[in-house]
C-alpha cells in the first residue's frame, strides 16, 4: 500500500518507520525544514510510562480560581472569545469526573506500556543515539495532603502494572542528593524506577534519517499540505504547492496542524494547543544537577538530564495558542527553578515555547477518520507525545492493516 503521512514530528516519524518496516511505500511530508521542528522540538524529555493520568481530574475544579488569579500559577487560563477554546473547556470539565479520569488513566496505561515495548523493539532493530537514560523518576511533593493522594493513585496504578514507592523527605534526598536545596519544603516523593528520559528531537531526527534511507520511502521537508482532496468518500491526494501527492491511504499526524486539515473536510477535531515552556541549561558542575528525572509536583516542573544539558519543562497556558516567549512566564519559571536548585547556573539557559496538541480527555486520536474511508488519524497526544508515540504508531499500523490490534483501540477511536 502507498501511504502518505502528513507530519514529521515524533508521532509522524514513528508511524512512517513502522509502516515502512511493514513493507509499505511511504511519502512523508512536513512543512518545516527539519523533522521535530514544532511540538517535538525541546519538550521535557520524559518517557513517562506510569504518569499518564490526564490533566482533567476530579481535583482540578478546586484549582481553577488559582489559575485565574495567580500570575505564578503553573496552569494559567486566559479568557478569550474563541468558541474552539470554550468547546474544549466544556469537554475538559466533563472529563474531570472521577469515573472518566480513572477510566482514561487505565486506558492510557495500556498505550504507554505498548509504547515502552515498541520503543524497545525499534531500538533492537535500529540503535538510535538520543540520550536515552533509564534514570527512574522522582515526583516531589511539598504538601503532605497531595503526597497522600499520590500514594492512593500509586496504589490504584499498582493494579494496572505500575511499580512505585512512596519516600519520606530523607529517603528522597538519599535517592537524589541535588534535592537537598529544597530541604524542609519537601514532604516526600513517589519514586518510579522504571521511567526513562531522552531527547525527543534527536530521537525523531535520527529515526527520520533511518526512515529516509529505507526502500520505498520518499521524505519531503518544506512541503506544506494545503488540503486533502476527497472524491467519492476517499482521499485521493494531498495538495501541496509542488503539486498533488497521490496515495492509497493518508495518515494525518500533523500535531495541532491536524485540526485545520480535518476542518476543511468537515471533521471537527477536539484539539487545542496548550502552551508550555522549556529551558535547556548546559551542565557544568555535575554536583548540583539532578541525576534522575525529577518532577516538582506543585509547580508542575519536570527536570531531565539529556547528556550535557538539563532540560526543564513547565507550565500549561490555556488560551494562548502561540509560541511567543512570554518574559513574565519565563521569569517566573527561572525564579522557581533557582529556588529549588539554588546552585544551578541559569545564565546560559535557552528558552523555548511549544504547544501541546491536546484533547480534553488527554487521550490521543488514533484510528480511521470519519471524513474518508482511507484517512487515518494519529494526533492529539497532548503532554505525552514522546511517551506515547511508539505505541500509537504500533496501534495505527495494526488498524490500517486490519490486524488484531495489540491493545483495545476503542478508547482512542476518533469518533
Ligand atoms: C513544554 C512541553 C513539554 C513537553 N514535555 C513532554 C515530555 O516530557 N514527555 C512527553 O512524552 N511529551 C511531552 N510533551 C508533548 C510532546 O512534545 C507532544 O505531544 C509531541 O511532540 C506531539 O508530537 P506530534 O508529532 O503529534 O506533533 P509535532 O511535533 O508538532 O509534529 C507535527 C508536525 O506536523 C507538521 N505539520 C503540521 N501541519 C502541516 C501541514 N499542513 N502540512 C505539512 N506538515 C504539517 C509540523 O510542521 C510538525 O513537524 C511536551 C510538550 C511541551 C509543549
Amino acid at each position: 500500500m502507498r501511504v502518505c503521512i502528513i507530519g514529521a514530528g515524533v508521532v509522524g516519524v514513528t508511524s512512517a518507520y513502522l509502516l515502512a518496516r511493514a513493507g509499505h511505500e511511504i511519502v512523508l511530508l512536513d512543512e518545516c525544514g527539519e523533522p521535530a521542528a514544532q511540538s517535538s522540538h525541546a519538550n521535557g524529555g520524559q518517557l513517562s510510562y506510569s504518569y499518564v493520568a490526564p490533566l482533567a481530574g476530579p481535583g482540578v475544579l478546586a484549582d481553577v480560581p488559582g489559575w485565574l488569579l495567580r500570575r505564578d500559577s503553573p496552569l494559567r487560563l486566559r479568557y478569550r472569545w474563541d468558541p474552539r477554546l470554550w468547546r474544549w473547556m466544556a469537554g475538559f470539565l466533563a472529563a474531570c469526573r472521577a469515573s472518566v479520569a480513572r477510566a482514561s488513566t487505565a486506558q492510557m496505561l495500556t498505550l504507554s506500556y505498548l509504547s515502552r515495548d515498541t520503543l524497545q523493539a525499534i531500538l533492537a532493530d535500529q540503535p538510535l543515539d538520543f540520550g536515552l537514560a533509564h534514570s527512574g523518576k522522582l515526583i516531589v511533593y511539598r504538601d503532605p495532603a497531595k503526597l497522600r493522594k499520590a500514594a492512593a493513585l500509586a496504589a490504584y496504578q499498582a493494579g494496572h502494572g505500575s511499580e512505585q514507592r512512596i519516600l519520606s523527605r530523607d529517603e528522597a534526598i538519599a535517592v537524589e542528593p541535588a534535592l537537598a536545596g529544597m530541604g524542609e519544603r519537601i514532604a516526600g516523593a513517589v519514586h518510579t524506577a522504571s521511567e526513562d528520559t531522552g531527547d525527543c528531537r534527536r530521537f525523531t531526527q535520527e529515526l527520520f534519517r533511518r526512515v529516509q534511507a529505507m526502500a520505498g520511502v520518499d521524505a519531503r521537508l518544506d512541503t506544506r499540505v494545503e488540503a486533502l482532496v476527497r472524491e467519492s468518500g476517499r482521499i485521493v491526494a494531498a495538495r501541496t504547492a509542488g503539486g498533488e501527492v497521490r496515495a492509497d491511504a493518508f495518515v494525518v499526524a500533523a500535531g495541532l496542524g491536524s485540526r485545520a486539515l480535518l476542518e476543511r473536510l468537515g471533521e471537527r477535531l477536539p484539539l487545542y494547543g496548550l502552551k508550555g515552556y522549556s529551558l535547556s541549561v548546559p551542565i557544568e558542575d555535575n554536583h548540583f544537577v539532578p541525576r534522575i528525572s525529577v518532577t516538582d509536583y506543585e509547580r508542575r516542573i519536570v527536570y531531565a538530564r539529556l547528556d550535557g544539558v538539563l532540560r526543564i519543562a513547565a507550565m500549561v497556558d490555556i488560551g494562548s495558542e502561540d509560541t511567543h516567549l512570554d518574559t513574565q512566564r519565563l521569569d517566573t519559571l527561572r525564579r522557581q527553578v533557582a529556588e529549588a536548585f539554588p546552585r544551578l547556573d541559569l545564565s546560559r539557559a535557552q528558552a523555548w515555547a511549544g504547544l501541546r496538541p491536546a484533547t480534553p480527555t488527554g487521550k490521543p486520536l488514533i484510528g480511521r477518520s470519519r471524513a474518508a474511508a482511507n484517512l487515518w488519524l494519529n494526533a492529539g497526544h497532548g503532554a505525552l507525545g514522546f511517551t506515547l508515540a511508539c505505541g500509537s504508531a504500533a496501534l495505527l499500523v495494526a488498524l490500517m492493516e486490519g490486524r488484531n490490534p495489540p491493545i483495545d483501540p476503542k478508547p482512542f477511536a476518533p469518533e
